[in-house]
């Protein structure tokens, strides 16, 4: 029988002396991979088997890149690998699609378990390949559990409507970022499942590795490797060989917009879910909690090295509390109180960054606007690690500046100044992204006209702008954020996009 009952998974509590023991058990097992045995190793999952070829591509460690280790290898797929992946999808031969929506959970149901057991791996594995600081992955991982529990639990929910007919549309294609090496991997996978279909995911060339020991959860508790196979390879080239083919009926893409428009481009004729970038602000005005404010606004920012869609990267502060000096002092103490370093020192709060500094990124570290100055200038932590860059505030950009309306992707802040609540609301819609967004007030009048006019997909008050939870805040945002369907990951009508949907009348 089904499950009608969902409850959220509880993250570690890594203040608990037995959780820390772990902590350093993890380290332990996964900061030196490279040295032992090579490190861990990925390969293409096609047709069943486990492809294994003499020519690897090195996977470089990213918590201790300046020393040059490694992580582990992968061995890329070729074409030919991507074009027996669609025929193997399209035959679905192990009848994935005809399991009754209960028969699926069941199995989903094992792996969600197969991932809390795996919970140490993902971490250590994380932390190696992406310079993720452990606390940062293990609530991916919670999150990744939610998302296997709860899309099956969705769609037993739907199937249990008189009337209603719903099955796969087919062959699900899973395009993933390296910012959140489990979680989204796994909720699109999770919801293309769920609904019915056969899987190939495509992750990020920079978390390939994770990725692999994720899958090797869905394998090890019957998702068969026909079901979910797995595309280790560049973005570029499954581009070019995976998306235009016939044999892909959707799309599930989480990362840039120009990426997604690509894909658009390629193929307009099928369904694409694209969650996409933002330009997230958090706006404080003069009846905040001050103090308080000033954590979110950090932890939002900084966590992750600012690599987060949901990070906020425009402080927008009502002019009390911008022309405040005092204020202004605290702000600066607490981001460089942020120590920045090696994700093996638990003390580190930012760890690596995924790539040295480029794009949009590299420019707002060179270029000031006009009027603009540091009030805390970047900088590069251990012995100057290209990437290792500490958390920057950028003071004084003015409306239209280049950190205003351009998502930056790192741990740099810029604050503006707002004259009331209504300007700083202008101010943060006029990026035209919409994805979270904060509001620190005290004051419920303004907490419900910045309800009211705020244009993002996930409003946070008086709390941090990143950190959505399944079913009880589900994920999404509007305009530039959401290219695709614009729906909610984590809500009752993700699934149903994916599912061709009858409704049946019968006169009896
Ligand atoms: P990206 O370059 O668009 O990459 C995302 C994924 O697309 C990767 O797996 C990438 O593979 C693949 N890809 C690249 N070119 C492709 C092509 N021509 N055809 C098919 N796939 C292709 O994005 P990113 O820079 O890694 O990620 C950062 C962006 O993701 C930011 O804008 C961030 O806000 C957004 N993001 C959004 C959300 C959300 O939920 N809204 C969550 C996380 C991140 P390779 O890595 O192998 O190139």
């Amino acid at each position: 029988p089904a499950v009608y009952h969902f409850e959220n998974e509880p993250d570690t509590d890594f203040i608990l002396p037995a959780n820390r023991a772990w902590a350093e058990a993890i380290r332990d097992k996964w900061q030196h991979i490279g040295e032992r045995e090579g490190g861990f190793s990925a390969y293409p999952v096609i047709g069943g088997r486990i492809v294994q070829r003499d020519e690897t591509v090195t996977v470089i460690d990213k918590s201790q890149y300046h020393e040059n280790k490694r992580a582990g290898s992968y061995v890329e797929a070729t074409p030919e690998d991507m074009a027996a992946a669609i025929d193997t999808a399209q035959a679905d031969p192990d009848g994935w699609r005809k399991l009754t929506p209960h028969a699926r959970q069941k199995i989903m149901m094992e792996v969600a378990h197969a991932i809390r057991v795996a919970r140490g791996d993902l971490i250590g594995i994380a932390a190696a390949e992406v310079g993720k600081v452990f606390t940062e992955t293990d609530v991916e991982v919670s999150e990744a559990i939610d998302f296997v529990n709860f899309y099956p639990y969705s769609v037993t929910k739907l199937a249990g409507l008189t009337g209603v007919e719903a099955k796969g549309k087919g062959v699900g294609l899973i395009i993933s970022p390296w910012n959140f090496p489990v979680a989204i991997p796994t909720g699109g996978i999770a919801a293309a499942l769920a609904a019915g279909n056969t899987v190939i995911l495509k992750p990020a060339e920079a978390s390939i590795l994770t990725a692999y020991r994720l899958c090797q959860c869905f394998w090890e508790a019957g998702v068969s490797m026909n079901t979910l196979q797995f595309i280790p390879g560049r973005g570029s080239a499954v581009g070019e060989h995976m998306i235009p083919s016939k044999g892909i009926d959707f799309t599930i893409f989480t990362g840039g917009e120009e990426t997604a428009y690509r894909i658009i481009k390629a193929r307009p004729d099928i369904h694409l879910s694209a969650e996409t970038g933002g330009k997230d602000a958090t706006i404080v005005t003069a009846m905040a909690d001050r103090d308080q404010a000033i954590g979110h606004v950090m932890a939002s920012a900084f966590h992750n090295s600012g690599q987060k869609c949901s990070a906020t990267s425009l402080l927008v502060l009502e002019k009390e509390l911008y022309d405040d000096e005092e204020y202004k002092r605290q702000l600066k103490e607490a981001a460089e109180s942020m120590q920045t370093g090696s994700v093996w020192d638990f003390s580190n709060r930012v760890g690596t960054l995924v790539d040295r500094p480029a794009g949009k990124l590299a420019q707002a570290l060179e270029l000031l606007d006009e009027g603009e100055e540091w009030l805390l200038a970047p900088d590069y932590a251990d012995r100057g690690n290209p990437y290792m860059l500490t958390p920057s505030i950028r003071w004084g950009t003015a409306s239209g500046d280049f950190c205003h309306m351009n998502e930056l992707f790192g741990p740099v802040l810029s604050v503006m100044r707002a004259e009331d609540l209504e300007d700083a609301i202008g101010i943060v819609n006029a990026t035209g992204y919409g994805l979270t967004s904060g509001l620190e007030s005290l004051d419920h009048r303004e907490q419900e006209q910045w309800k009211a006019t705020l244009l993002a997909g996930n409003l946070y008050i008086n709390r941090g702008t990143t950190g959505a939870i399944v079913l009880r805040q589900p994920f999404g945002g509007m305009r530039k954020s959401a290219i695709g369907s614009g729906r909610k990951a984590g809500g009752f009508n993700y699934v149903s996009q994916f599912m061709d949907i009858t409704y049946r009348e019968t006169n009896l």
